[in-house]
């Protein structure tokens, strides 16, 4: 039987079966629609309540200030172009960062489309948002800041607790002069079952989580919407959740979410111990093992299950490509897909490179993943590796590399 080695956790889990389990009575049997008055629509109820219930524990919140999406793209969609519109300011002005997913990227862009303003701010070498830049940028029109808790690529965990507290910090002085409370949102889809997602501890108005990261269902998430955040609507329709995501509830998908990220609080830590031991082992064996090659990310403060490497003087996809022959599926920022014709805006914002971009590899790891995987993936790439590099035409030198980073212009960009 053909090998089959997935790491690329990043990309999507496969679903617990014990969260399939518990999703299973909802659909044919307790089918029901939460909002009909008859006995079985309020028991449908009292499960949608229950999961918004388990959910706020997680978030240490109140169950009210939890909201079911369809997916982390639409609580993310929800938080920024909803807390924008309801500001009433045109232009209002929001900060991100130029490292986050599309999901945020995109719903900037199509805010600057609409006329408002957008800046976003550079991350350093190893993907730390510069907080410097990222002050300095603050204007009287800004009503929120979006950074994410840690980046789908390569890991680095920003340090959000750090900087919801400067922010609210400023907003005391912001109201002294009557000027508009700037919201913080932070996209933790790639956080969640990783990282704490204590709201009060992180100062956050608004986060994102998704189903489809953490062992969950697909096409589910969750907004956490601290009282008195003023959010539009984006879908209208009968009023629900709190009339903010109008649509019948998907109440097994929610119940899905609420038990993986149950089950996820309950692993958290010893997952995360056995993760990181494996992490830095992979990191280091192939830095070791294979010539030209780079992390990606910081060192440590990176998810426990991410390992990003540049392997330079190769092509990501052919690499892809000779893992996928020997059964491993991993992912690479390189772009000669047909959706994307610019290699990673992530690894490209660290500083890296084009060449470096095209070579890297992304090998998240996750519950099935096992030592002796490893072991195998580590005595493979090396040869591969090599291969690839006998028929390339592209040959870095190094110490151009370290210096082009460097020297790399981490500028703001304004939209
Ligand atoms: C996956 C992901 C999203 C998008 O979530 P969907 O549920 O696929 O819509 C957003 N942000 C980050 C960081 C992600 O990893």
């Amino acid at each position: 039987m053909k090998k089959h080695i997935y790491l690329d956790h990043a990309a999507t889990t496969p679903t617990d079966p014990r969260v399939v389990k518990a999703m299973a009575p909802y659909w044919t049997k307790n089918f029901a629609n939460p909002s009909s008055l008859y006995y079985i629509g309020q028991r449908a109820k009292n499960t949608l309540d229950n999961a918004r219930i388990a959910v706020a524990k997680i978030f240490n919140s109140q169950p009210e200030e939890v909201i079911f999406t369809g997916g982390g793209t639409e609580s993310i969609n929800l938080a920024i172009k909803g807390a924008v519109i309801a500001s009433r300011l045109t232009p209002a002005h929001v900060i991100t960062s130029n490292f986050e997913h599309h999901a945020v990227l995109n719903a900037v862009y199509a805010l600057k489309n609409q006329g408002h303003e957008v800046s976003l701010i550079p991350v350093d070498a190893e993907g730390f948002v510069m907080q410097d830049k990222l002050w300095s940028e603050i204007q009287d029109n800004t009503v929120l800041i979006s950074i994410m808790m840690a980046n789908n690529e390569v890991g680095t965990i920003e340090p959000i607790q750090e900087i919801g507290a400067h922010l609210e910090k400023l907003n005391k002085e912001r109201k002294a002069k009557n000027l508009p409370h700037i919201f913080f949102h932070t996209d933790a889809c790639q956080a969640a079952g990783a990282l704490e997602l204590n709201v009060d501890k992180l100062h956050v108005d608004l986060l994102s989580i998704n189903g489809s990261k953490i062992y969950g269902p697909k096409g589910v998430g969750a907004l956490y919407i601290r009282r008195g955040t003023a959010l539009k609507a984006l879908v209208d329709g009968g009023g629900q959740e709190k009339n903010l995501r109008s649509g019948t509830e998907n109440i097994p998908g929610i119940v899905g979410l609420a038990t993986a990220l149950n089950i996820a609080e309950q692993n958290r830590e010893k997952e995360n111990k056995r993760l990181i031991t494996l992490r830095d082992w992979t990191i280091k064996k192939l830095l070791t093992t294979i010539p030209k090659t780079l992390l990606n990310g910081h060192a440590s403060q990176r998810l426990p299950n991410n390992i990003n490497i540049s392997i330079l003087d190769i092509e990501g996809e052919a690499m892809l490509l000779y893992l996928d022959e020997i059964g491993i599926q991993a992912s690479t920022g390189s772009a000669c897909t047909a959706q994307d014709l610019e290699p990673s805006h992530v690894i490209r914002a660290l500083g890296r490179p084009y060449e470096a971009a095209h070579g890297s590899l992304r090998l998240t790891l996750g519950h099935s993943t096992t030592k002796e995987d490893l072991v195998f993936l580590s005595k493979k790439l090396p040869g591969i590796v090599k291969y690839l590099r006998q028929v390339s035409p592209i040959n870095v030198d190094m110490n151009t590399l370290h210096s082009s980073i460097k020297k790399y212009p981490r500028e703001i960009i304004k939209l």
